[in-house]
C-alpha cells in the first residue's frame, strides 16, 4: 500500500486563503449562494487552494474567447482558469471488472480531443489525472465467480482497458491513481469530514450526512439538484454487493442470495440518517476484501475515491471535472459535496464538463439486449482513425448514435482525405521538379500566384478563423471539421485547375500543412504521445533496410516476370511474323502483372500506385496498409452481400418462371374439368369451354366471355410450357 500522501488538515479554514479574484464571468450565474459572503458564489480559495495575484493569472492566461458548457450553471461560460494558463484537471476512470466498448471509447476518445485541443491548439499547460476503480463491488462479484484473486481480475482488466486507449490513440493520463493505492489517503479524508460534522459512524460504516452538510451552507446536489433524494439512484450509486449474500457464507440458491441482498439493503437503510445519505465507508462482511480502518474492517465506498485522490494530487481545487452524463448524479454531485465538506470551501472545481451518452442505433447498450460492442471488435471493422474521425463529427456533450451505417461514411471521409494529402504530395514533387527543369515550358513553376492560388490563400485564413470560431465555441469540432473539409474541397478544385504557370507549391504547401495541423490537434496524425527522446532518426526508427526490405522484394520480382513474359514474347516472333497468338498472351501476361503488382503486391506494403491517363506516370502514395487491409476486408463483405442478394433474387425469378411455366401444364381443352374449376360447370363445347353450370343452366354471356379470356391466357401458358419442354418428350 502507498503511503499516506499528507493530507491538507481540515482544520485549516477557508479564512487563511486570500479570496480569489479570478474573471466575474464565470460565476456570476451560478444558481447557488455563497454561503459565506451570501452573494451569488464569487469563487472563493479553499483551504489548501491556491489563489494567485489576478495580474500574475491573466499575465500568462492564453488569449483566447474559449467558452464551455459549465454543467455546474447549465451555460456556455468563458473559460478563465484560475492560473493562468496551468490547467488541473480531473477526470473520472475506468471501473475495472470488464472489457471496454464502444461507450467508453466514445467518452475517452471525446475527452482526448478535449484535452489535445486545451493543450496543442489554445496552449494550456494541462496536468490530467485520472482514477482507476480497482475497489468496487462489481469487481469483488465478478472476482468471486471466477474464483480469481479480486485484485488479480482488476489487475487485468486494468491492462486491457489501457491496451484499448493506446489503439484507440488516447494520449495516457499525467497520473494514474489506484484506490487500492490509496486507502490511506481516503480513510484520512473521510476522518476530516467527520472531524467537520458532516459525515457519521454506524455499525462499522461511515455515511455522508447531508443535513448537516446543507446546515453548513452547502448546496447539494448542484449538478442534478432534482435527482437529490433519488433512493434509487443512490442506490445504484452504493454498488451491487449488498445484493450478494456474504462471501462466505454457502450460496443456496437465488432465494438465499435475495434474503441476504434485502438483509444488507435493510442494514444499510437502518444505519443511515437519512435515506439522501450514502457510504463513505462500508464495513466489509466476512470474505469480502477489507481494509483496517478506525471504524473497524472495511472499504471505501465508490465516491469518496475521487474526491481523496484528486485532493491528494491536485489540491484543493481543480479547474475541470469530467465524465460521462449519467456519472451527474449521484457520483459528481457526491463528490462535490465530499469535497467542498473537506476543504470546507463553496467551490471545488470551476469547471465540471460532461460527455453525452452514446446509443447503439438508438438503444443504450447492454449485454441483455446483446448490442454490447467492445472496442476490439470494433477495430477489427474501421481503423481508429476513422473511430476517431466519428466521434469527431458529433459534439463531446450530445448524445450520440452509434451506427453501422455511419461507420460507412466516415470510411469514406477518411478514404477521401489519404486521396487528398495523396495528390497534394504528387503535386509538390511534380512542382518541385518542374521548378528544377530549365525553364523552356514557358515559365513552369512560376511564383507568382494565379488568381486561383491567391484564392486558395483567402480561402486558408477565412478557414483558420471559422475553426478557431467553432473550437471556441465549447469545442464544436464538427463545425471545425466541417470547415476542414471545405478547404480541402477548394485545394483539390485548384489542383485540378492552377490556372497561370501551374501549380503554386508553397501556396499548397501551407495550405496542406494547416490542415495537417489541424488533423493532428485532434489526434487522428501519427502522435508522439508516447515517443519520448527526438524521434526519428535518433529514436527507434526502423533501418532503411528494414523499410526497404518488403518494396525491394516486390520490385525484383515484378522485374522478373516482366522480364520473363518480355523474353518469351520475343522468343515467339512478337516483333513480326512468327506466332502471333503466343505473342499477343505473351503480352496480355505483362499487362496482368502490371495490375497485380498495383492491386495485390503494393497495397498490402503500404504502397498505393494510380494510373493516370494521357501518358502521365502513375501516381504513388504512401498510406497504412493496415486502414488498407480493413477497408478491402469492409469492401469484400459488402461485395459478399451483393452477391448473396443477387443470388436470392435469382432464386426467386427462376422460382416465379417454374411457377409460371407449371401453370401452363394443363391443355386449354382441360382447363375448366379440373382445377380450382372443378365440378363447377356441367356442359362445355367443342373448344372446352363451358356453355352451362353444374346444375344444367346457360351461362351468361358475360361469364362465357370471362371464361374465354381465361382460356385465352390459357393457350399462351401451355405454349410455354410445350416449348420448354424437352424436344421428342411426349405431352404430359
Ligand atoms: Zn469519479
Amino acid at each position: 500500500m502507498a503511503e499516506a500522501a499528507t493530507a491538507p488538515a481540515p482544520a485549516a479554514a477557508a479564512s487563511d486563503a486570500a479570496p480569489s479574484t479570478a474573471a466575474a464571468p464565470r460565476t456570476e450565474r451560478y444558481p447557488w449562494m455563497c454561503p459565506w459572503t451570501q452573494e451569488p458564489s464569487a469563487p472563493r480559495s479553499c483551504a489548501n487552494g491556491d489563489a494567485p495575484a489576478a495580474s500574475a493569472a491573466t499575465a500568462s492566461a492564453p488569449t483566447n474567447n474559449l467558452r464551455v458548457l459549465n454543467s455546474l450553471t447549465g451555460e456556455k461560460v468563458p473559460f478563465r482558469p484560475r492560473n493562468g494558463r496551468t490547467v488541473r484537471w480531473y477526470t473520472c476512470g475506468p471501473t475495472v471488472y470488464d472489457v471496454t466498448h464502444v461507450g467508453h471509447a466514445s467518452n475517452y476518445v471525446s475527452l482526448d480531443i478535449l484535452r489535445r485541443l486545451l493543450t496543442d491548439y489554445f496552449g494550456y499547460e494541462v496536468t490530467l489525472q485520472m482514477n482507476v476503480t480497482d475497489i468496487d463491488d462489481k469487481i469483488i462479484k465478478r472476482a468471486a465467480e471466477a474464483g480469481e484473486p479480486f485484485a488479480d481480475l482488476a489487475r487485468r482488466y486494468e491492462a486491457a482497458f489501457f491496451d484499448d486507449m493506446r489503439a484507440l490513440g488516447v494520449r495516457p493520463p499525467d497520473l494514474v491513481t489506484r484506490v487500492s493505492e490509496y486507502v490511506p489517503d481516503v480513510i484520512a479524508y473521510i476522518e476530516g469530514i467527520v472531524g467537520r460534522g458532516m459525515a457519521y459512524a454506524a455499525g462499522g460504516s461511515v455515511y455522508f450526512d447531508v443535513d448537516a452538510f446543507r446546515g453548513a451552507g452547502h448546496h447539494y446536489a448542484k449538478l442534478e439538484p432534482g435527482s437529490a433524494g433519488n433512493a434509487a439512484r443512490l442506490a445504484e450509486g452504493e454498488g451491487g454487493l449488498d445484493g450478494l449474500p456474504a462471501a462466505s457464507a454457502d450460496a443456496n440458491g437465488d432465494a438465499a442470495a435475495a434474503a441476504a441482498a434485502d438483509a444488507a439493503a435493510a442494514a444499510r437503510g437502518a444505519e443511515k440518517k437519512s435515506p439522501s445519505d450514502w457510504a463513505l465507508w462500508k464495513a466489509s462482511r466476512p470474505g469480502e476484501p477489507f481494509w483496517e480502518s478506525p471504524w473497524g474492517p472495511g472499504r471505501p465506498g465508490w465516491h469518496i475515491e475521487c474526491s481523496a485522490m484528486a485532493s491528494a494530487e491536485l489540491g484543493g481545487h481543480i479547474d475541470i471535472h469530467t465524465g460521462g452524463v449519467d456519472l451527474k448524479f449521484p457520483h459528481h454531485d457526491n463528490e462535490l459535496a465530499q469535497a467542498e465538506a473537506y476543504h470546507a470551501c463553496p467551490q471545488w472545481v470551476d469547471y465540471f464538463l460532461h460527455t453525452g451518452h452514446l446509443h447503439i442505433d438508438g438503444l443504450k447498450m447492454s449485454k441483455s439486449l446483446k448490442n454490447f460492442i467492445s472496442i476490439q471488435s470494433v477495430l477489427t471493422r474501421i481503423s481508429s482513425r476513422q473511430l476517431r474521425l466519428f466521434f469527431l463529427q458529433h459534439r463531446y456533450d450530445a448524445p450520440t448514435v452509434y451506427a453501422e451505417s455511419a461507420l460507412a461514411e466516415v470510411v469514406n471521409v477518411d478514404r477521401a482525405l489519404v486521396d487528398f494529402f495523396g495528390a497534394v504530395k504528387a503535386a509538390l514533387r511534380e512542382a518541385a521538379s518542374a521548378a528544377a527543369a530549365p525553364s523552356t515550358a514557358g515559365g513552369a513553376g512560376g511564383l507568382r500566384p494565379s488568381a486561383a492560388a491567391s484564392g486558395v490563400l483567402a480561402e486558408l485564413g477565412a478557414t483558420r478563423a471559422a475553426v478557431r470560431a467553432a473550437l471556441e465555441d465549447n469545442f464544436n469540432t464538427p463545425a471545425a471539421f466541417l470547415a476542414l473539409l471545405a478547404l480541402v474541397k477548394s485545394v483539390k478544385g485548384y489542383l485540378a485547375a492552377p490556372g497561370g504557370s501551374g501549380v503554386n507549391a508553397p501556396v499548397v504547401r501551407a495550405a496542406a500543412r494547416y490542415l495537417t495541423f489541424m488533423l493532428r490537434v485532434f489526434g487522428l496524425g501519427g502522435d508522439a504521445g508516447e515517443e519520448v527522446g527526438y524521434g526519428g532518426a535518433d529514436g527507434d526508427a526502423e533501418s532503411a533496410e528494414t523499410v526497404l526490405t518488403p518494396i525491394l522484394d516486390a520490385l525484383s520480382a515484378f522485374r522478373d516476370s516482366i522480364r520473363s513474359a518480355g523474353r518469351e514474347a520475343l522468343a515467339s516472333g512478337g516483333g513480326g511474323g512468327g506466332d502471333a497468338a503466343a505473342a499477343t498472351a505473351a503480352i496480355k501476361r505483362i499487362l496482368a502483372a502490371c495490375d497485380e503488382v498495383r492491386d495485390t503486391t503494393l497495397l498490402p506494403l503500404g504502397v498505393r500506385l494510380e494510373d493516370r491517363p494521357d501518358g502521365r506516370p502513375s501516381l504513388w502514395k504512401l498510406e497504412d496498409p493496415a486502414a488498407w487491409a480493413a477497408e478491402a476486408a469492409r469492401l469484400a463483405a459488402e461485395e459478399a452481400a451483393k452477391a448473396a442478394a443477387k443470388a436470392a433474387r435469382a432464386a426467386e425469378a427462376a422460382a416465379k418462371a417454374a411457377a409460371e411455366l407449371e401453370a401452363g401444364r394443363v391443355p386449354p381443352a382441360d382447363l375448366f374439368r379440373g382445377g380450382e374449376y372443378a365440378g363447377k360447370y356441367g356442359a362445355f363445347d367443342a373448344d372446352g369451354l363451358p356453355t352451362a353450370d353444374a346444375g344444367g343452366a346457360e351461362l351468361p354471356k358475360a361469364a362465357r366471355k370471362r371464361l374465354a379470356k381465361a382460356r385465352e391466357r390459357q393457350v399462351k401458358l401451355h405454349q410455354k410450357f410445350l416449348a420448354a419442354q424437352p424436344p421428342g418428350g411426349g405431352t404430359p
